[in-house]
């Protein structure tokens, strides 16, 4: 049966204003723009009076494909509108390896992880099909893992064919990018050259080159340089991802780093950026600590936390960053595998110490001794004013960086999985005037659709599929903070993924049209 979402003001993602509009659905497309007395075929009505019909929300920077197996209703992101994600980032993705790494218990991953390649893994989340669509990119870290292991080296020119065959392979399946998170080993230990070259793969496929940087903090700049100088050299479109500046003595920074992103596209690089709209970051434990620490993976690692004079040489590396980049006030456990310390989840590594009597960086390594390494932390690192400088930039999509959840669970995860989209909509456009509305939704829709190269998804125009989001602007608000992040955003009262409802006033229906998107050029 056809469908007309009635009465409201159409933001087509364009930019463009609204536009009083009725829109009609069929066969999960938009059939057609409705003026307000036009003659309408027989429908089902969904009443929009008062509201803003938008397409759905693009999250261009999403971890979901770990999770959206282990809750297929992914209402975090269904009660703000988002209706696909952008997997596979950060250098991490479910294919082609067969196991995953280290990974929070309230990711409630449910895999049989019986796969090698992307079709397997879209066999199996097909195997229970999602509310939304989710869109797959190939990490670094899976490659290097799945033809090198967790070793600190090189790739050898044999090691590198492999992974640029295997590139080549997820393109084929349908991977719309090839992602880095030159932070995290094993992918931290390919040198400039190495990512280059893979670059170069994805390049001849067409794929998005998505890259967390080698450094968000002191290096800042030399990053972003190395990330551009890898666009320019190998021809691949370049989506730099979550655009920040850690650390007191780097904020502003990343002012300097948009001016080398708009001189790099006036030199014809193809490059954008994204952000998510908090002040804190969020990530293994692991990922502060230096690279020799990490060589050979994390049971190379609790080796070393066991051999007091290597573990004190990385708590002494770890203790080198304090005031600079890592503020132990800052770093707050946001999930503790069970065991010792689990009391002290949602509390700061200097809050720990001194509860314990122990240095903070002492705290951080008791924690990863005892829990396998496996210490997730929520980082409170950055200024409010580079936040909106950087949402405010042209260039940059809204995107959360976070996981598809369930209403309530254990620990204190980021708020961004639950708010991203409704923070910005309801803090940024609403109470701060920082953006318009059209323009918010620009970035959570057409922007992010034309970086992935999603030709039929995000607008608001006949012929394109039938994602759609239908809030209240005066209402949409994220309820997910710091203190209290199991909280679903409010405000979006119906959303449509391919032409079926699955948010219907304001609650979730058990349709679960979604799918994994095959890229289609
Ligand atoms: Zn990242």
């Amino acid at each position: 049966m056809d469908l007309i979402i009635s009465g409201g003001q159409v933001v087509d993602g364009t930019g463009a204003p609204p536009v009083r509009t009725d829109v009609l659905v069929r066969g999960g497309r938009i059939a057609g723009l409705l003026a307000p007395d036009a003659p309408r075929p027989p429908a089902e009505v969904l009443d929009a009076t008062g509201l803003v019909v938008a397409p759905g929300f693009i999250d261009l920077h999403s971890h979901a494909d770990f999770t959206l197996t282990g809750h297929p209703a992914a209402d975090s992101a269904v009660y703000q509108g988002v209706t696909t994600l952008l997997g596979g980032n950060c250098g991490s993705s479910p294919f082609p390896m067969a196991r995953p790494s280290g990974s929070g218990s309230f990711l409630g991953t449910r895999f049989a992880w019986d796969w090698t390649d992307l079709a397997g893994f879209a066999g199996a989340v097909a195997a229970d099909p999602p509310a939304i669509n989710l869109a797959t990119q190939v990490g670094l870290n899976a490659l290097r893992t799945v033809v090198m292991g967790p070793e600190r080296r090189p790739a050898t020119d044999e090691e590198l064919d492999r992974m640029r065959a295997l590139v080549a392979e997820a393109a084929a399946q349908g991977a719309f990018g090839f992602s880095t998170g030159l932070i995290y080993a094993p992918g931290s230990y390919a040198s400039a050259e190495e990512v280059t070259a893979l670059a170069a793969t994805a390049a001849e496929h067409g794929l998005l080159y998505s890259t967390h940087m080698r450094n968000e903090a002191d290096q800042l700049i030399d990053a972003v340089t190395e990330a551009l100088d890898t666009a320019r050299r190998s021809g691949v479109r370049l989506e730099i991802s979550h655009l920040k500046a850690m650390g007191p003595a780097n904020h502003g920074k990343v002012r300097r780093a948009l001016e080398l992103i708009e001189e790099a596209r006036a030199d014809g690089v193809d490059v954008a950026a994204d952000v998510y709209p908090y002040t804190a970051s969020s990530t293994r434990l692991t990922s502060r600590l230096p690279g020799w620490a990490l060589d050979g993976g994390d049971g190379a690692l609790l080796r070393r936390l066991g051999e007091p004079e290597t573990r004190a040489r990385i708590a002494a590396e770890l203790r080198a960053r304090f005031g600079r980049d890592v503020d132990p006030a800052g770093v707050v456990i946001a999930e503790l595998p069970d065991g010792p310390y689990t009391e002290f989840i949602g509390r700061s590594l200097a809050e720990i110490g001194e509860a314990r009597g122990v240095d903070p960086a002492d705290a951080a390594m008791d924690l990863l001794a005892e829990h396998q390494a496996n210490v997730a932390i929520v980082n409170h690192a950055m200024a409010g004013a580079d936040v909106a400088t950087v949402l405010a930039h042209p260039l940059v999509s809204v995107a959360s960086d976070g996981w598809t959840l369930k209403p309530s669970g254990e620990g204190r995860p980021h708020p961004r999985s639950f708010g991203t989209f409704a923070r910005v909509l309801g803090r940024y456009v609403r109470e701060d005037g920082l953006l318009t509305l059209p323009d918010a939704v620009r970035k959570m829709t057409s922007l992010p659709a034309s970086r992935m190269g999603l030709a039929d998804r995000g607008e608001v125009r006949t012929g394109l599929v039938a994602d759609l989001a239908v809030f209240d602007p005066a209402q949409v608000t994220d309820e997910s903070d710091f203190t209290d992040p199991w909280r679903l955003a409010t405000g979006v009262r119906h959303v449509l993924v391919n032409g079926v409802p699955v948010l219907r006033d304001g609650t979730t229906t058990a349709a679960r049209p979604g799918r994994v998107l095959p890229r289609t050029t």
